[in-house]
């Protein structure tokens, strides 16, 4: 009867076939160890609205003191429900279990709870036959039930099989390709390793070559000047017209050569990491007079004036001979180059770093040899109509004297309006 109306019950308050099965097999093994025990016992049904609205059974027999035993009996009936205890009583010994409603059962107002109990009042036990019928269908459906889940269970596995394989099949072909990778990024990166140390080998060679050979090549050219000048002066021999003329186109190439051989060998020495920048307190205003004193003459023109701004910052930390030749070889170009308007040079404060800007309003550089114009030997085709002839090393070197300096040097320019250059530099700590 226990069991009976635990299902009549879990029916009522909308659990579903499975969960009204549990709960009278729960019931059923509970009634029937307190049956054994005591001979009698009470079941009471309640609903707990806790937070969800749950099923609870209490059940009690008289005898008292029975919580250690029953405890160890229903550990397997525990399974059936949600929780199951056991406790000592006033009267006696009380097992109490709860089943949670499942989120669809009908909501539990005061009718339907009257409207159950008087459907359970009115119910007639089965005879232990019927009872039993009723057990080998449910016994039925859940074996049919178990048969169905171990299928799916198999094929389940055997889908899962089936990825595992692709899935490693997968890895594996990646971790293949990886490592393939792996060893290609290696071999080229011991390669570029290889030839970077080659190109570092390759260009301290040719730095200590140009060094060398243009120191070599000072002393002569120096004395071909020198002889030049005795055999032109008035004092030596008389030459003919002729004889002048070659002496003196002799004088002028090398001085000429002189001027090459002595920007190559500043450039070598840049280059080969000989220079040290020497830093110390450096007064601008004082090193833009100077420039404006001994650049003044080369602005022999009359249309381009010739401006040295008063400078932004007054005093940085660099090295002042490097800085001034850098600044010097700026102007002579911005001044060779411009026909009309201004050179102008100043300074302001950006940041930690100052900045110089050469503006000239001269011949202005096509922006795609902004670069090129960096590159030894490289000089804008057509530029020297106005200027004479140069050595195209006065820019690389600018540049790497900037570098040595710990700035940097960049152009804007567009041919026709001017150029400027502007070399930025940290102010260093003063
Ligand atoms: P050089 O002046 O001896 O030719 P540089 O290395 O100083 O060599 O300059 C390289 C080339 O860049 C110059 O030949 C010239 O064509 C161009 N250039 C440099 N400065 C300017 C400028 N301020 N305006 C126009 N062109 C310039």
């Amino acid at each position: 009867m226990a069991r009976q109306l635990g299902r009549e019950v879990a029916r009522e308050v909308g659990l579903e076939q499975q969960d009204q099965t549990r709960v009278a097999t729960a019931l059923s093994e509970v009634a029937r160890l307190l049956l054994a025990e005591a001979g009698s016992a009470d079941v009471a049904f309640a609903i707990g609205r806790d937070r969800v609205p749950t099923l609870l059974v209490e059940m009690e027999h008289p005898t008292p003191g029975d919580e250690g035993r029953l405890t160890a009996q229903l550990g397997i009936v525990g399974r059936l429900v949600d929780t199951l205890e056991v406790g000592d009583s006033e009267t006696g010994t009380v097992v109490r279990m709860s089943r949670r409603l499942p989120p669809g059962a009908p909501p539990l107002t005061t009718e339907r709870m009257d409207d159950i109990r008087a459907r359970l009042d009115a119910h007639v036990p089965g005879s232990p036959l019927d009872e039993l019928a009723v057990q080998n269908q449910q016994l039925i459906a859940a074996l049919d039930e178990v048969r169905a889940q171990r299928d799916d269970l198999a094929r389940l596995n055997a889908e899962l099989e089936e990825t595992n394989r692709g899935v490693m099949a997968l890895y594996n072909q990646l971790s293949e390709e990886l490592e393939e990778t792996n060893r290609g990024v290696v071999a080229l990166y011991a390669e570029l390793d290889e030839k970077s140390v080659q190109l570092r080998a390759a260009s301290e060679a040719k730095s200590r070559f140009l060094a060398n050979v243009s120191h070599e090549l000072r002393a002569p050219v120096t004395a071909i000047i020198g002889l030049g000048r005795l055999l032109a002066d008035e004092s030596s021999d008389r030459l003919t017209a002729d004889q002048t003329r070659q002496v003196d186109l002799i004088r002028s190439s090398a001085a000429d050569l002189l001027s090459l051989v002595n920007d190559l060998l500043d450039l070598a020495k840049a280059e080969a990491g000989r220079i040290e920048p020497n830093l110390a307190d450096v007064d601008l205003r004082g090193m833009f007079g100077q420039l404006r004193g001994t650049l003044r003459p080369l602005a022999t023109r009359p249309e381009v004036e010739f401006v040295v701004e008063e400078p932004g910052v007054p005093v940085m930390r660099t090295d002042e001979v490097l800085l001034a030749q850098v600044l010097r070889n700026l102007l002579t170009n911005a001044i060779k180059f411009t026909a009309e308007g201004s050179v102008r040079l100043s300074v302001t404060r950006v940041g930690d770093d100052a900045e110089f800007e050469v503006a000239d309003t001269g011949a202005g550089i096509p922006p795609e040899l902004h670069e090129r114009i960096f590159e030894e030997f490289y000089q804008v085709p057509g530029s020297h109509a106005l200027s004479g002839k140069g050595t195209g090393l006065g820019l690389p070197y600018a540049r790497r004297l900037a570098g040595i300096l710990g700035g940097a040097m960049r152009v804007t320019s567009e041919p026709g309006k001017g150029s400027t250059f502007i070399v930025s530099l940290p102010l260093g700590s003063q």
